[in-house]
């Protein structure tokens, strides 16, 4: 087989090999059985094992409480910006939004389709509120926020306090499964699976069983958190390859050590690439405050932005792909997902001083027409 290209995609995002190759045997026979894992009828005991299986693992995984129920979803994560306000809403007439990036205020856009919307924190991107910064109502259904802002590379070190009784809400689509959290503290917790741990078209959703049943009578039924609990997460035909995948992937996960070992990689691999960016100021920005540095998604310019361009055809022609800043905002995103190894990390940090080393050496030569870009 060639050499894999390190892809720096912000999702769907690298799997890890050895997924990879399971994925490839098991599309023509399924433990021995010569029926393909996706010819599974979504009734069958093999598929219930699967399922319950994925369940069970990220139980074990985060620790999830008793009164804690995992459900599966399809619609990718944006679904998730209309059903969390659906079946929220019942809790209280306005819900609060802590607005930290592009995902928190599409979340909050689709949520005032539904209901009433009060702003906790308005940011520009470039950090996460401290606890003097944000204001949630003391009455609201719920109070929502993104635990990693994958456009603009922010993420939260420890959550914000929700007051008493409100139920805090997170989207955990970007860092899911990459570090042990304390689930009581939420309301609900839901991720999509295609950055870390699967491919697109499926979410899960982490619900405190008390919150279940409060959506209104019009919410329909595919939209329901209570039906998806009822049925076991299959109210209709599942999306079977999607859940397997993701099956695979917590397997691999608790294989390869766990939430503690996904948590000191990610810093690892994020940590010596901020390290080598901060070294090299006069060739790259980093706009994101270092406390609120995403272990994820680590965003960055060029001093000289024209370059850009230039610097990811040299990043491709090294194998390191994908790594275009999200379309809204330009620059660069290095996006490192549970699957990425240290040694892409490496080798972009090796790339990075290269380019660096290059442009200097070039800006020395001829200050006049570096000044005249
Ligand atoms: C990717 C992502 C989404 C949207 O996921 P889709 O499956 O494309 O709808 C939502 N929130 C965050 C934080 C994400 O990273």
């Amino acid at each position: 087989m060639r050499e894999r290209l390190i892809n720096f995609g912000a999702g769907p995002a690298m799997m890890p090999e050895a997924v990879l190759r399971r994925i490839r045997e098991e599309a023509f026979d399924y433990c021995g059985s010569t029926v393909s894992v996706f010819e599974l009828g979504h009734r069958t005991p093999e598929f219930e094992a699967i399922l319950g299986g994925l369940r069970d693992r990220i139980r074990r995984l985060l620790a999830v409480p008793k009164d804690y129920d995992i459900l599966f979803c399809q619609g990718g994560g944006r679904l998730q910006f209309a059903m969390v306000p659906m079946n929220l809403f019942g809790a209280g007439a306005i819900a609060s939004y802590i607005v930290t990036g592009s995902w928190s205020r599409n979340a909050q856009r689709e949520a005032l389709r539904i209901g009433r919307v009060q702003t906790a924190f308005a940011g520009n991107g470039t950090h996460a509120p401290r606890p003097d910064e944000y204001e949630c109502l003391p009455e609201a259904a719920y109070l929502y926020y993104c635990d990693n802002e994958t456009v603009h590379g922010v993420e939260f070190r420890d959550p914000p306090k929700a007051p008493e009784r409100v139920p805090l809400v997170a989207d955990m689509s970007s860092n899911f499964l990459s570090r042990p959290v304390d689930v009581s503290r939420f309301g609900l917790i839901w991720a999509c699976a295609q950055k870390n741990f699967g491919i697109a078209g499926l979410s899960v959703v982490i619900i405190r069983r008390d919150l279940l049943g409060l959506a209104a009578p019009n919410v329909p039924t595919l939209m329901n958190f209570s039906v998806y609990s009822r049925t076991g997460s299959t109210p209709n035909t599942p999306p079977i390859f999607a859940i397997y995948v993701a099956a695979l992937m917590a397997e691999w996960i608790e294989a390869e050590g766990g939430l503690e070992e996904m948590n000191s990689r990610a810093l690892a691999r994020s940590s010596i690439i901020y390290s080598t960016l901060d070294e090299l100021r006069d060739v790259y920005a980093l706009p994101v405050e270092p406390e609120s540095r995403s272990r994820m998604n680590v965003v960055f310019r060029l001093a000289d932005e024209e370059a850009t361009g230039e610097f990811l055809a040299g990043a491709a022609r090294r194998g390191l792909i994908n790594l275009a800043g999200h379309r809204s905002v330009g620059g660069i995103r290095a996006s490192l997902y549970n699957s990425m190894p240290m040694k892409g990390a490496e080798r972009l940090a090796e790339y990075l001083r290269e380019y660096a080393g290059r442009t200097l050496a070039r800006k020395r030569s001829s200050p006049a027409q570096s000044r005249g870009r």
